[in-house]
């Protein structure tokens, strides 16, 4: 399929804001978006044009049923050279969502391609300084003006981007988690492994009550028992017992996220040994209080590494370690962010480079 190019005028467009490291996350965008149909059993009408808002049906199956699902991934700059970190892991995840919501598939060398695109047309938007980015969010909802609860049969696809600014404002510092018994966010059999819309909206009401607490995040345990550790806000979960780093399975209650699969890949490569397996709350916080646990930290598109100082539970706050910085999360932080940058050698041939 041909990409239709429809491009802003020079003197339109925006451009970067001067001070990136202040831009936050997910509230300036770029000039273009690109956008797909799918209507009569097939994708057509790929265009790149100008950033905009859509036209709706008010009757738009995603707006009464929640038929929609996203990725998340980040493109960096560093001087003419752009990057992509493993873009095929988001558009194979894409399907993958797509398939479990009833929802069509993209082509996946269709589908990277268009992104790469887009993302070179709008390479000026791309921050260079150390922990900025371009956020890419590929998209897709159902279009479909219907209010029977079914399967839509017409979808559109697009792609945004969004400059961003380091994670940690003021460092590489530990969050403070907070471990919800009350809410769930997910459960086996239901959502959960699919980057489906709901399931954030799930999530708000515990992490508003959390972020009320001072805590920054929500530790989700799993929905039956509410006895084992599943995510970290929107992050996976990685716990360093003495010599073994676990995380938890993918049991179809998680996010298979890509950040994990990575640093599960190069802890193994370092020569740890590494679980996926279950973590109860009292293996981790009995871990946690006679040393045994030495660090936690989450792991995602946007913070990459999120070290954990402080867990809360059951109306008592244990930290983890000092509370520091520990020693594996600073080197996976410090690894993955110079191979996604393109600062360090990329071992594993992950960095995918638009041209
Ligand atoms: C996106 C996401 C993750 C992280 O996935 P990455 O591919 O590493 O960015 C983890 N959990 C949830 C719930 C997510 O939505």
């Amino acid at each position: 399929m041909e990409i239709e190019v429809n491009l802003v005028p020079p003197e339109k467009r925006g451009s970067l804001p001067a001070d990136p490291l202040n831009i936050g996350f997910g509230t300036v965008f770029t000039d273009h978006m690109f956008t797909m149909v799918y209507s009569d059993g097939h994708w057509h009408d790929a265009r790149i044009g100008p950033y905009g808002p859509l036209a709706l049906d008010p009757a738009a199956l995603v707006l009464h049923y929640g038929q929609g699902i996203f990725e998340g991934m980040k493109a960096y700059r560093r001087g003419e050279n752009v990057f992509l970190f493993r873009p095929e892991k988001n558009i194979e995840r894409l399907n993958a969502s797509a398939r479990r919501m009833v929802m069509p598939e993209i082509d996946p060398e269709f589908g990277l391609y268009s992104i790469k695109r887009l993302v070179s047309i709008e390479r000026d938007w791309i921050p260079q300084l150390p922990g900025t980015s371009l956020y890419i969010r590929p998209t897709m909802i159902a279009t479909e003006a219907r209010l029977g609860v079914k399967p839509a049969k017409e979808f559109l696809y697009y792609v945004i981007l969004s400059p961003v600014g380091p994670y940690f404002k003021g460092g590489f510092n530990p969050v403070k988690v907070f471990v919800s018994d009350k809410y769930v966010r997910a459960v086996r059999g239901g959502v959960g492994a699919a980057k489906t819309i709901g399931n954030y909206a799930a999530s708000l009401l515990g992490t508003q009550e959390a972020i009320r607490l001072g805590y920054s995040q929500v530790l989700w345990l799993d929905a039956i028992e509410r006895k084992y550790i599943e995510e970290c806000g929107t992050m996976n979960v990685f716990v360093k017992f003495d010599d073994e780093l676990a995380t938890t399975p993918l049991d179809g209650a998680i996010l298979p996220g890509i950040t994990r699969d990575s640093v599960i890949h190069m802890a193994r490569d370092w020569g740890l040994t590494v679980n996926e397996r279950k973590i109860s709350i009292d293996e981790l916080i009995e871990g946690v209080r006679s040393g045994k646990v030495e660090e936690v930290f989450g792991t995602g598109t946007a913070a990459i590494i999120a070290p954990i100082g402080e867990l809360y539970y059951k109306g008592q706050a244990y930290v983890v370690g000092d509370g520091q910085v520990g020693e594996l999360t600073r080197r996976l932080y410090d690894t993955l962010t110079g191979i996604q940058s393109g600062e360090i050698e990329d071992p594993y041939g992950w960095v995918v480079r638009v041209e």
